[in-house]
């Protein structure tokens, strides 16, 4: 019987009679309305806001072309996340049963009725989703796939492409290009890309914009992919097919996303300082002269920016704090591949988790110190820290390979260990060299400590959880974190920490360096389980928030340009 409602109302579209009997159908079987109410509070509002001072006239007019073409963007991505999502957009808006307001935010949350923090679980009565997203016909089995590709060789590579999405004709499945099937929105984004470029004054900028608005015609992102590495400007969009994650059936099909982003001159002046670093920095880590890598490029491009607009696949569900793009390997042959820090989302999520967390594990002396730029400067040493340290090594079986190879399923922790003690050493020897103050760092690193509880709140299989598990344990051990039995809250002392912080970091690099299995694995094992006091401070943070929601302050500006 419910249904049949909902396929009325799917059939009406926006038709749907906000009747009570009939809104009540929109909520999941088994989802209370004090549910929603709960899912809605695991994001905390949050202000994304940019400085605008500092913009001429033509980024302006640049930004708001981009965020007109990012809307057009997220409305292709919602069609990619189900085929009845403006059927569902029509219910939702029109909903005004219980809960309703969280059903609207939610939905907007998640783009769609399934909870991505729950393994899209339905929240609406959407029914499972199916695994294929909106990219397959929703009936489609992988087996049917693979069979008809089995069958049909020819057709492998357009149906195995990242901007293609598989239909039925009739008995027959075919591909259709992204360029035909989003025609109408890609020929809209794709005039609005050009129209930013006709103002644009960067001819980086401007090389990029009118490529990428070919590409969405051509489906062909390759030249496109290798100007948006080449951009020089202080605006930085990222906008088109990027990730897999969507597409659970196969993994084949990119989802369209955008962010719009500008720089701002004091982050890039020290993102600048902190690389002019990286070789000297290279020379004084805690090794043996014999393992370090003077000569290794220090070129790998970062940029520090703060998001003005995102839409799409990154604007569903977890918020993107920074990311590295593009997959494309070709590219990465000919220009390697950029990382984008996305410097207001992070300060947002230090705001409404970050600190919360320290406020309820750390003695109060130490959270009431927990500082943004300290810490965001640590977030950005532990991504140039990655480019420190061994590369190619000898295993002690006498091998010459690379450490990823050597050290197997344990390297992703092991490296997101490197980079974090690595990091820390390494912003410790810049304050003995004055670059940083002696407070500041000391601040950076207490930051870390709270954010070791952050990392392992999500669970410790993956390879952040487990490299700031490792830390905790090894510190805990050390003395240079301690429990105190009465409040139940954790305290550190710095001139400890910093100490065994360095201890860690030889370890390690020596485990690297000899790209040594067995030691990875038993540092890995001794270190790598919760411990009860640490599990009882997990249990406390139930209040805390999972992740952000966006209110862009893009759009409020714009209106007064
Ligand atoms: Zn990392």
């Amino acid at each position: 019987m419910m249904r049949s409602i909902a396929v009325a109302c799917i059939v009406a579209l926006g038709a749907c009679a906000p009747r009570a009997e009939e809104s009540e159908t929109l909520l999941a079987e088994g989802v209370a309305p004090e549910a929603l109410e709960e899912m809605v509070t695991q994001f905390a509002d949050a202000d994304i806001d940019f400085d605008d001072a500092p913009l001429q006239l033509w980024e302006r007019q640049v930004i708001a072309k981009l965020v007109e073409a990012s809307d057009v963007i997220h409305g292709i991505f919602a069609r990619q996340v189900s085929h009845d999502s403006e059927a569902w957009r029509a219910r939702v808006d029109a909903y005004s049963g219980s809960a309703a307001a969280e059903v609207k935010r939610l939905y907007d949350i998640m783009v769609g009725p399934w909870n991505r923090l729950e393994d899209d679980s339905p929240f609406l009565a959407a029914g499972p989703k199916p695994q294929g997203a909106g990219y397959y016909p929703a009936d489609l089995t992988k087996e049917e796939l693979e069979q008809w590709i089995a069958a049909h060789p020819d057709d492998q590579e357009a149906f195995t492409g990242y901007f293609t999405m598989i239909r039925r004709e009739g008995d027959q499945l075919v591909a259709v290009p992204y360029s035909e099937a989003y025609r109408a929105d890609l020929e809209r984004a794709a005039a609005l890309l050009r129209e930013a470029a006709d103002v644009s004054q960067n001819a980086s900028l401007t090389d990029y914009l009118r490529k990428r608005a070919a590409a969405f015609l051509s489906d062909d992102y390759f030249e496109s992919d290798v100007a948006w590495m080449d951009i020089d400007s202080r605006l930085e969009p990222t906008i088109g097919p990027y990730e897999v994650y969507e597409d659970k059936l196969f993994g084949y099909k990119a989802a369209f996303e955008s962010f719009v982003t500008v720089a701002d001159s004091a982050a890039s002046a020290e993102l600048q300082t902190l690389k002019d670093h990286l070789r000297d920095l290279e020379a004084r880590l805690p090794i043996e002269d014999r393992y370090k890598n003077p000569n290794r490029s220090f070129e790998s491009p970062i940029r520090v920016v703060d998001e003005v607009y995102t839409a799409g696949d990154t604007r569903a569900g977890v918020q993107t704090t920074a990311f590295n793009l593009p997959n494309d390997v070709r590219v990465h042959e000919q220009k390697g591949s950029k990382k984008v820090m996305l410097r207001n989302v992070a300060r947002a999520k230090f705001d409404r988790i970050l600190a919360p967390i320290a406020r309820t594990v750390l003695a109060p002396d130490l959270s009431a110190e927990i500082d943004f730029q300290p810490w965001f400067t640590n977030v950005v040493m532990h991504e140039l820290a990655h480019g420190l340290g061994p590369t190619t090594v000898t295993t002690p079986s006498g091998e010459r390979t690379s450490v990823n190879r050597a050290l197997r399923e344990l390297y992703s922790a092991l490296e997101e260990a490197k980079a974090d003690v690595t990091g820390l050493h390494s912003l410790s020897v810049l304050a003995d060299q004055g670059v940083y103050d002696q407070d500041f760092v000391r601040k950076a690193y207490l930051g870390h400590v709270a954010d070791m509880f952050r990392a392992v709140r999500f669970g410790v299989g993956e390879a952040h959880g487990k490299a700031n598990l490792v830390q905790f344990n090894w510190a805990l051990e050390k003395g240079a974190i301690t429990h105190d039995e009465a409040t139940g809250l954790f305290t550190t002392e710095l001139a400890r920490l910093v100490e065994v912080n360095r201890a860690l970091a030889t370890e390690i690099l020596n485990i690297q360096a000899n790209g040594d299995y067995q030691a990875a694995a038993s540092l890995l094992q001794r270190y790598g389980t919760i411990g009860p006091e640490l599990q009882s401070s997990l249990n406390r943070l139930g209040d805390v928030p999972v992740d952000i929601q966006p209110r862009y302050s893009v759009k409020t500006k714009m209106s007064g340009w």
